[in-house]
């Protein structure tokens, strides 16, 4: 039989025992810390309004809580657009390009008569789960990227490969003071970035029908915008002697011909096809043979779903309507907004001429109120550092997870960084369950301790792993 001297036991009991107290310290702080977070109501409430004081009292939360990041002589600490933060961590050998991590403070209101199950700014925990704006959307992962590098400043960890932290404060309202400012600081430097990390796609799991086992989405683009405002304008008059058509009965009409002639199903010219494409061996019959053969079945399969749908063309949104003034007079004027999310192959004046032509009424006047085209597809083959690096983190702490490109129907700070890096990755670790879709802006928006967790390992083992010369293995 195999002896060990007593002094090996001991050792090894005594590493146990720290990598324990480690990582209870680790994690246990984890949750307390996302719940402190949260309970700062940094909300953005229109373009011009947003909870300043919330914002620098979040401000001084971070200084108390990351006492090593705020006071290490390794990383500077920049503050941009009066509430946004900018980190620089530089490595040890310059001539590796950076990469840079993002993530943003500002959430959107949310109101507890709503129906929420805890106040949505207590950080209540119920079975398990942290309740709270932001939990998803998107302070889990200002906390979690700030908790991974506290933790290896801790540990002495210098890193070779420079990289930046973003946190922006004003996402939720286009980035206009943050992101734009802090790329043009990074410009005004000379900064290119190997790959931009932000929030965007998660982790799906028994979301798409037929798919087995739990997806990890990373996005390789984002949808493009469009806004535009509907108007007609007719004589005024008294109710007891109307025209055949009313101004209301006009613009209804245009409405109605934009949401029954949706604009065309254009699978297969952007980077959904990949997403299903990879995902395709981990579908159970006949969902197997249906993805494989997606040409064929992608009006079948993917039309019929609100969220799958967005992935194969330019949505359409009725958003505002605005008529009336008296139950005894005509209106004289009605006004709708109309708001797009235009598909990876199509551009803004694409769509804006597809809307004319849809609605095809001079009386109606279309004016376009804004907008933007699709975002560029980051590549996302073998040889891609940043998608190959946060795929690898994802099997990491995840083995059990698929990993696809994917396009993120919704925007992040991180358009603004298309000048900085061609490789732009949208995507956070959060699992995305059955209901979960309702709790982004909606009510009950939470996250599991558990999944916090995995949270703050992810970026914790993304750093370390970003940090290597080169991807290993042979490159074809
Ligand atoms: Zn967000």
């Amino acid at each position: 039989m195999l002896r060990y001297p007593g002094w090996l036991l001991g050792y090894l009991w005594w590493l146990l025992k720290g990598c324990y107290a480690v990582a209870r310290v680790f994690l246990v702080d984890a949750r307390v810390l996302l719940g402190v977070a949260v309970k700062i109501p940094t909300v953005s409430f229109s373009a011009s309004e947003q909870n300043t004081t919330a914002l620098k009292e979040f401000d001084q939360l971070l200084r108390r809580v990351f006492p090593k990041i705020f006071s290490s002589s390794l990383v500077q600490h920049e503050m941009v657009g009066n509430y946004s933060h900018l980190l620089t961590v530089p490595g040890s050998e310059p001539d590796l390009e950076p990469y840079m991590l993002l993530a943003h403070i500002d959430v959107v209101p949310a109101d507890e008569a709503d129906g929420w199950d805890a106040p949505p700014f207590s950080a209540q925990e119920l079975n398990g789960f942290i309740y709270g704006r932001g939990t998803i959307d998107n302070k889990q992962s200002v906390m979690g990227i700030l908790q991974a590098l506290e933790y290896l400043l801790e540990q002495g960890y210098t890193p070779r490969r420079s990289f930046y932290i973003g946190l922006g404060h004003d996402e939720e309202i286009s980035g206009p003071q943050g992101a734009v400012n802090i790329v043009k600081l990074l410009k005004s430097r000379g900064v290119k970035l190997l790959y931009v990390l932000d929030e965007g796609l998660t982790i799906m799991d028994g979301v798409v029908d037929g798919l087995i086992g739990p997806g990890a989405l990373i996005g390789v683009s984002e949808k493009g915008q469009a806004t535009v405002k509907l108007s007609v304008s007719t004589p005024p008059g008294h109710s007891s002697m109307p025209p055949r058509e009313s101004s209301i009965g006009i613009l209804a009409s245009a409405v109605t011909r934009l949401e029954k002639n949706r604009m065309p199903n254009l699978f297969g010219h952007g980077p959904e096809r990949a997403t299903f494409e990879h995902l395709a061996h981990k579908f159970g019959w006949p969902y197997r043979m249906v993805m494989s053969n997606l040409w064929l079945f992608s009006s079948l399969v993917l039309e019929g779903q609100p969220d799958t749908n967005a992935f194969v063309r330019t949505t359409t949104a009725v958003t505002m309507f605005n008529s009336g003034v008296k139950i005894n007079v005509m209106p004289a004027y009605a006004e709708a907004f109309v708001n797009f999310r235009i598909h990876s192959s199509q551009t803004l004046q694409e769509v804006l001429k597809l809307i004319k032509s849809t609605i095809s009424d001079e009386r109606v006047k279309v004016e376009f109120v804004s907008g933007f085209d699709p975002l560029p597809i980051s590549s996302y083959d073998e040889d891609t550092f940043g998608y190959q690096i946060i795929k690898k983190t994802v099997h990491d702490i995840f083995p059990e997870v698929t990993v696809s490109p994917g396009i993120c129907v919704g925007n992040t700070d991180s358009r603004h960084y298309t000048e900085l890096s061609p490789d732009i990755y949208r995507f956070a670790p959060s699992w995305y369950k059955p209901g979960d879709s309702a709790r982004f802006h909606g009510v009950n928006e939470r996250i599991s301790i558990q999944n916090y967790e995995e949270i703050v390992l992810f970026y914790f083992q993304l750093m370390q792993n970003s940090d290597i010369r080169n991807l290993p293995g042979p490159r074809t």
